[in-house]
């Protein structure tokens, strides 16, 4: 069959006959209910082009460019391997063929820390387990994965392709340091490397800490330097708040930050507080809140299971987002349920980005 298209398809596209056929075969690979085939754009057509554009755009636009994001999108999701797709939909009611139903588990035991038990039959765990990876993208997780949906790309979409990822960042540090260290190693046991909102009073206190942290391969950042609302300070305060910061990390790490997170994030979201956009800039440091608040540091403390639908919902919210900063802090708690809460980011689809 024709793998390319002369020229764009969709939305005020060009429109050739040839190239619109060529759209349609690609996308009923995927789609569980195929759409008729003509060589005219459809309503419809136009409707799956959006949904598709949704896993990897912010403002999907119906059209699909030759040779555009899109268009390769679409080429490489079709081209997924005849031997690792379900013929028929897995989960709470769906058709759970036996070789299908086995090869979900197999999906989920490669991302899983508890592994399920596997089987030819449809378990209540493996239901949750469906249901646990759709909260973070579906308002009603319905448990089935349907052939090509979005479910089904969202296990199946290898790092870089059209997956989501997450930036993960700590603030308050490096003190209390046995808290960095745990954290530290459990980041290193996964390859992921992370920003550290630092304090430079706590950099000027612990600077060996500082230093192994960049050493380890992670960013350190700016946070002020005595944790102040910089947003209530005067220009020539948050001057002083970041400079010398920006000081304590150069010194401690050999390394210039690159970027600042307002102590509670005052005045760091848009539009930003004047003073600290006019000293960030001097200082060439952009301004970085994050995207999802685990609230580690509220009671109980650390990201344990009473926060995990809190987390999830706060995906869904942004669910038009492919980067998510995600912010925790420097704290005891936080370093004990790390590894577990990066197992569940691993479930829900996410890969680590790099700081
Ligand atoms: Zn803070």
């Amino acid at each position: 069959m024709a793998n390319s298209i002369t020229d764009s398809v969709g939305q005020g596209g060009v429109n050739h006959p040839d190239d619109v056929r060529t759209v349609y075969a690609l996308l009923n690979k995927l789609l569980s209910t195929p759409l008729a085939v003509s060589d005219q754009v459809s309503d419809e057509l136009i409707q799956a082009i959006k949904n598709f554009q949704q896993t990897f755009l912010s403002q999907p636009d119906g059209r699909i460019d030759a040779g555009g994001r899109t268009w390769r999108e679409l080429v490489t999701a079709g081209e997924t391997p005849e031997a690792t797709d379900i013929s028929a939909s897995v989960g709470e009611g769906g058709q759970n063929f036996p070789q299908d139903v086995r090869l979900v588990y197999a999906l989920f035991n490669k991302i899983l820390s508890r592994p399920l038990i596997v089987s030819d039959q449809v378990s209540n765990e493996l239901i949750q387990a469906i249901k646990d990876v759709q909260k973070t993208f579906l308002s009603q997780p319905d448990g089935r994965i349907d052939v090509g949906g979005s479910t089904w790309r969202r296990l199946t979409t290898p790092a870089g392709g059209t997956g989501k990822s997450v930036l993960l960042s700590f603030d308050d540090g490096p003190a209390p340091t046995s808290a960095l260290h745990s954290i530290l190693d459990t980041l290193d046991r996964h390859g992921i490397k992370a920003e550290f909102y630092a304090l430079g009073q706590e950099v000027d206190s612990f600077p060996t800490a500082a230093q192994e942290i960049a050493n380890r391969g992670h960013k350190v950042q700016n946070h002020s330097y005595t944790h102040p609302n910089l947003a209530k300070l005067s220009k020539g305060a948050v001057q002083k708040e970041l400079e010398k910061t920006q000081e304590s990390i150069k010194k401690a790490t050999g390394t210039t930050p690159t970027k600042i997170r307002p102590p509670f994030g005052a005045g760091g979201w848009r539009p930003y507080d004047p003073e600290l956009a006019a000293v960030a800039a001097s200082l060439s440091l952009h301004i970085q809140n994050w995207d999802i608040d685990t609230e580690d540091w509220k009671s109980p403390k650390g990201i344990g299971p009473g926060k995990r639908a809190m987390i999830q919902r706060q995906f869904q919210r942004q669910q038009h987002q492919n980067l998510f900063n995600v912010l925790m802090h420097v704290l005891p708690d936080t370093a004990d349920d790390l590894e577990e809460f990066i197992s569940y980011l691993k479930q829900w689809g996410f890969t680590f980005a790099q700081p």
